[in-house]
């Protein structure tokens, strides 16, 4: 098989990136291991407004998020506006699955990226029906955290963080968040977001520091059953890795990009990573577009036009993060004053 643009991974990155590509007029394939789309789900499910308009497609909003609630070490709590949205998230990656293949983009389901030809541009492919190969002219690299392209190009593995999450029943509705930050989740933090009668419980951490995660969880889900907020039956579990090392060393690699948690781009400090996914998908696609019109100096501009937009707020997170390592090595991590200084939702975390 021949194509102008072969994506591999069906993330947001993927998607976005596939129907994007279709759009454009390209010759689009999108292979991605799963069976199905976005199944099984891996995330807390929570995106920031602006990228509503993506979860317009029927059964993808679950609830409207108004706010965010962080409890430092003391048990203080701290309210932020945080509006947004809580998804059905493997809804979300569907529908843009969806659109891609309705913009004329192949999607190759089941189907893994095992090998790559980088001089040659083939990419190797194992589908159920056996090994494939596919020629292409731009690679979007959207196959998350462990990007088996990378591991192709001999690019570094991304540093990342380990979670651990159930979804419980919600006793009372919610409409805010609540994140926990204490010396139990270090470099991470515990989290509740509600969806309707059901909420995501889940905690993440470093996993050289924190190695069990479910010591963690299930004291923070039974405290938090013991306040009457959440009841004891668990409806789901799942966790993941999220890069929190901020931006690849490089996003483009001749005519390869990465997208999503494959370039990196989950947020050092609150590791949401959908909108940089869909973003960057997105750009990526247009960049395959412009080196099939023989620009040479897209994929360039695409590493710069991605670094422009998250280059300062990651640099500052992974700032922080190093700061608060630094801090817990200090044995300091039980502190309000430093918990503040190392979360989006304090003041003296944009100070200086
Ligand atoms: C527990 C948890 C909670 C999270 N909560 C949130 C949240 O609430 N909000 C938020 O914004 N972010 C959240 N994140 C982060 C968010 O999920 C990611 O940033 C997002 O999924 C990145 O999208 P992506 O498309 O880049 O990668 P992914 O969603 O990881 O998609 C990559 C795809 O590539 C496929 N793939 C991998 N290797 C291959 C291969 N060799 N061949 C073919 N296909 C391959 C995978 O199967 C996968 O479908 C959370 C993450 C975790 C783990």
């Amino acid at each position: 098989m021949r194509v102008d643009v072969l994506v591999v991974g069906l993330g947001p990155a993927g998607g976005a990136a596939a129907a994007e590509a279709a759009r454009l007029g390209l010759r689009v394939a999108a292979v991605e291991r799963k069976r199905r789309v976005g199944v099984p789900v891996q995330c807390a499910e929570f995106i920031p407004l602006p990228l509503g308009r993506h979860a317009r497609a029927q059964g993808v909003l679950l609830q409207r998020i108004a706010g965010m609630r962080s409890f430092l070490p003391s048990g203080a709590m701290t309210r932020s506006e945080f509006a947004g949205l809580m998804i059905d998230r493997a809804a979300f990656d569907q529908a843009l699955a969806r659109q891609a293949r309705a913009a004329g983009a192949q999607v190759l389901l089941g189907s893994r990226l095992i090998g790559l030809d980088f001089g040659a541009q083939r990419a190797s492919v194992l589908t159920p029906g056996g090994g494939m190969e596919i020629a292409y002219g731009a690679l979007i690299a959207a196959d998350g955290p462990h990007s088996a392209v990378a591991r192709c190009l001999g690019e570094p593995p991304l540093e990342v963080v380990h979670t651990r999450q159930y979804t419980v029943p919600l006793q009372r509705p919610a409409a805010d968040t609540d994140i926990w930050l204490s010396p139990e989740y270090p470099g991470g933090y515990g989290w509740l977001f509600p969806k309707g009668r059901l909420a995501n419980l889940g905690v993440g951490a470093d996993k050289r520091l924190a190695a069990d995660l479910k010591g963690p969880l299930d004291r923070l889900h039974r405290r938090l059953m013991e306040e009457g907020r959440v009841g004891g039956g668990i409806v789901g579990r799942t966790g993941g890795a999220i890069p929190v090392g901020g931006p690849r060393a490089r996003l483009a690699v001749g005519n390869v990009m990465f997208a999503g948690d494959a370039a990196g781009l989950a947020h050092p400090v609150s590791g949401g990573g959908i909108a940089a996914a869909v973003l960057s998908g997105e750009r990526a696609a247009r960049a395959a577009a412009a080196m099939g019109g023989g620009d040479h100096y897209a994929a360039a501009e695409f590493e710069q036009d991605i670094r422009d937009q998250f280059g300062a707020a990651f640099a500052r997170a992974v700032a922080r993060r190093r700061w608060l390592a630094r801090r817990r090595e200090a044995g300091a991590a039980g502190e309000d004053a430093v918990q503040r200084r190392g979360w989006i939702g304090f003041p003296e975390y944009f100070g200086r």
